[in-house]
């Protein structure tokens, strides 16, 4: 197809004419879409219905002898750390296994540093002079700009790329300003747009120069396992090995969960870090609780059992997934290819695709498609404080409608993307 960046007046002019009385077409239909938010479908949660029966009423003793009904053990039971050490290629020991949420413990990882001394430093975070900033790779998770805004932490943006975060960026900006105390990262399929960090950024990341001594990494490995095509799997090493080779053995926290693995509302979510920083959290974790839901743990350990099953029932959800993903392929490419105003990558895991439309018209694509009853992630929301500076990028998160669904919803997007282009194009938004 012709870019519509050579086009004439005339043909921008006609072309929006056809395209507005396909929009109102697809008003009449009264669609009610929502491809706001990364949600497992219904399918997708029915994978592991046998969560509900795989604990008999007298099945609650741990591997160790530990009655999970009861208070107590709060790194979680063995068999869980286990089981997320195998996922993130690291050892059980070095992993606190929590409640449902990796997103709670990031939170409350946070405000740790903030009000309390990380080892070997005498200072909080919130108790040293002047202002804490964090590195945002964007686009990027929405919920991780939102920590960092609710807790007054400045966010300084860096670009992602194939490869993961920019890293000459990235080592300039950390070895120059001590106010540099985090940086946000999902290593693995990232949040939105796939892409997973390679061997060189992992291991830049692990050895990088920093002028704060307490600077963090928070790597946020929520889609270790989620692989589209198992043929294609990305991945990256293990990164608490990378920093202890590199002499930065504290320099990391990880998280992760089985909310899109198992139940997203009664999943268990794990930090795994240095002896260290595993000390520092469980002093400050037995202030806040006696012990996380060691039942929820054992229905877990009891279901998902290794390594294999977990992979075993990832193909599972690939298999719904794939061809969603798919068809969101084929719908771009069939409505956009070489109209020289959207780009996106085609992720090989996790649950989003990212799409990069004509420089200011993202909020009026997620305006035009709202109109015809399909609702899309904010646009903004993948910058810190909803301000993509190009005003480009969409988050599509394909998941949850239907196929049926996706399809109209597809047909619809694009055509909003199509339609706002030529209007900017024609001077007309
Ligand atoms: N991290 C990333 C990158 C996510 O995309 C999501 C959910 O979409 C989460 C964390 C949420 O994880 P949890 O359900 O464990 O809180």
């Amino acid at each position: 197809m012709p870019s519509y960046l050579d086009l004439t007046n005339q043909e921008i002019t006609s072309k929006i004419t056809r395209l507005e009385l396909e929009y109102e077409k697809i008003k009449e239909l009264d669609l009610r879409l929502n491809m706001t938010r990364g949600k497992p479908c219904a399918a997708q949660l029915d994978l592991v219905r046998g969560m509900q029966t795989c604990l008999a009423d007298d099945d609650y003793l741990a591997e160790d002898g530990t009655d999970c009904r009861n208070y107590g053990g709060l790194e979680g039971i063995f068999e869980m750390r286990r089981l997320f050490a195998q996922m993130l290629q690291t050892k059980p020991e070095s992993v606190f296994v929590a409640g449902n949420s990796s997103l709670n413990l990031m939170y409350d990882t946070i405000i740790r540093c903030l009000l309390f001394p990380l080892p070997g430093q005498t200072r909080a975070w919130s108790r040293q002079e002047g202002p804490l900033r964090f590195i945002c790779p964007v686009p990027g998770y929405d919920r991780h700009f939102y920590i960092c805004e609710t807790l007054g932490i400045e966010m300084l943006t860096v670009p992602m790329t194939e490869e993961g975060p920019d890293m000459d960026l990235v080592e300039e900006l950390v070895a120059a300003d001590p106010a540099i105390k985090g940086m946000w990262l999902v290593p693995v399929y990232s949040n939105p747009d796939g892409f997973t960090c390679s061997e060189d950024t992992c291991r830049r990341l692990a050895a990088m120069q920093t002028a704060a001594p307490d600077f963090r990494l928070f790597w946020d490995n929520a889609y270790a396992v989620h692989h589209l095509y198992p043929d294609q799997a990305q991945g990256t090493a293990d990164i608490l090995s990378l920093c202890a080779a590199a002499g930065q053995p504290d320099r990391v926290f990880e998280f992760a969960s089985t909310s899109k693995i198992t139940w997203p509302s009664s999943g268990v979510a794990c930090v795994a870090a240095s002896p260290a920083n595993l000390a520092f959290i469980q002093k400050h974790m037995a202030a806040q609780t006696i012990g996380p839901d060691k039942m929820v743990q054992l229905r877990h350990a009891r279901f998902l059992r290794d390594l294999e099953t977990i992979k075993q029932l990832m193909l599972g959800h690939a298999a719904i997934m794939r061809p969603k993903f798919d068809l969101v392929q084929e719908c771009l490419s069939r409505n956009l290819d070489g109209l020289g105003i959207c780009h996106w990558h085609q992720p090989r895991g996790g649950y989003f695709y990212s799409l990069f439309v004509l420089p200011g018209t993202a909020r009026e694509v997620v305006r035009l498609a709202g109109e015809l009853g399909v609702e899309l992630t904010p646009a903004g929301s993948t910058w810190p404080g909803k301000k993509d500076p190009s005003d480009s990028n969409i988050r599509l998160a394909p998941s949850f409608p239907t196929l049926a669904e996706l399809a109209q919803a597809m047909e619809a997007v694009c055509l909003c993307i199509k339609l706002a282009a030529l209007r900017q194009l024609a001077g007309r938004s």
